[in-house]
């Protein structure tokens, strides 16, 4: 027999987005269900130290996310291992179907699902992975101080990215496969000002190269794309900035989404194209992308699914 709960708020994600919204809607007394889906605490359950949230001066990412689920539970949210498969917002209550078979319905929905960033799908960028192979300047680009590191890419991120790391790297060198960036042209002019960046068109990341123990990047292969010609650039680390996939297959044909799938929320605001549906996190940001930033959105998700429930009541 299929079993069904309902729910006054579902929340559908276990990153910071959908913790901190489980925090803020329990103390809120909507008694909600989060459901976390394939990844138990999200994106950074896959790095190692965060440092750039406040009040931990250095946290192991899993560990960080674990004090957050305590949190939420204590607080009073219903934790679920599940993955929603389907999700109906045609119709009030909205209709989710977990993997394990459950039905949730709820009055409210937050969208928690958040982002992923795209990888190359080379063997050695797997191995890689965590010891000199990243996806977020942001988060790893204090480890590479008066290094040299590459970034390969062409959009708005990897230019991004590449100024960022002149905060700390000796030498960033951008790999694109074209020679025209897809970025923004005042970021092409910042990028192409910076004595500290050079680009290295037509090149594609063909190989990581690197020492097995300790685990470290010492360079790169790169191929010509035209030419087939490879050539090695010695650095300590690979910024891979080739675009980031939200995870919004659960709505993309329900819910207005922009710039490749990410949810669009109304400014200011959590709120959805469907009233009751509110979205936070990596799912609708395109531009921060931070755990900070998700947690703060989460919040405000709660707290707004509380005044529209509390608005029928
Ligand atoms: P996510 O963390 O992406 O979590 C999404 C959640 O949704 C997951 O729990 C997943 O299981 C769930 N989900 C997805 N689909 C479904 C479904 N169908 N049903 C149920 N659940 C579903 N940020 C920083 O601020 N500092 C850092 O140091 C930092 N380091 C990073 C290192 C790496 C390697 C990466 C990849 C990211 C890093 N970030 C960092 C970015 C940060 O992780 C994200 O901004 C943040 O995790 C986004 O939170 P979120 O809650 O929106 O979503
Ligand atoms: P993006 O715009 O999709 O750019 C991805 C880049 O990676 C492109 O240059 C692409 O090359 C390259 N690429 C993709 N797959 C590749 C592969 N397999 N091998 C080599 N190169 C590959 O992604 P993004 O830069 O992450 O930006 C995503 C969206 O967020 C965009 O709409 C962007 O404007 C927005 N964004 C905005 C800001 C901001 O407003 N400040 C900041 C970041 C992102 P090609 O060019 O050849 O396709």
């Amino acid at each position: 027999m299929t079993d069904t709960r309902h729910t006054r708020l579902l929340i559908i994600g276990s990153g910071p987005a959908g913790y901190t919204a489980g925090v803020y809607g329990a103390r809120a007394m909507l008694n909600p269900i989060l459901v976390q889906g394939m990844q138990p605490g999200g994106q950074l359950t896959i790095t190692t130290e965060v440092e750039n949230w406040p009040g931990e001066t250095e946290i192991q990412g899993p560990d960080l996310m674990v004090k957050m689920e305590e949190h939420a539970r204590a607080a009073g949210t219903e934790i679920i291992t599940d993955h929603i498969s389907d999700l109906d917002l045609s119709k009030r209550p909205f209709t989710a179907k977990g993997e394990s078979g459950t039905i949730y319905t709820a009055d409210a929905v937050i969208l928690a699902t958040g982002a992923q960033a795209k990888w190359l799908g080379l063997p050695t960028e797997e191995k890689f992975k965590g010891f000199g192979v990243s996806a977020c300047a942001t988060c790893d680009g204090f480890f590479y101080r008066g290094q040299e590191v590459v970034v390969i890419g062409g959009g708005n991120t990897a230019v991004e990215e590449a100024l960022f790391l002149t905060n700390f790297a000796s030498k960033v060198t951008l790999i694109h496969r074209r020679d025209e960036l897809r970025s923004e042209r005042i970021l092409q002019d910042r990028l192409m000002k910076n004595p500290k960046i050079e680009t290295l068109w037509f090149h594609e990341l063909a190989e990581v190269v690197g020492e097995d123990d300790p685990l470290g990047v010492e360079a790169v292969r790169v191929k010509h794309v035209k030419t087939g010609e490879i050539t090695e650039i010695p650095c300590k680390g690979v910024f891979v900035a080739i675009g980031h996939a939200p995870a919004s297959e659960l709505v993309k044909d329900q819910l207005e989404t922009h710039m490749g799938g990410y949810v669009v929320t109304k400014p200011d605001s959590t709120e959805t194209s469907i009233p009751g549906v509110f979205a936070a996190g990596d799912l609708t940001d395109h531009k921060y992308r931070q755990a900070v930033t998700s947690a703060g959105m989460g919040c405000m998700a709660a707290l707004e699914a509380e005044r529209f429930l509390a608005a029928e009541s």
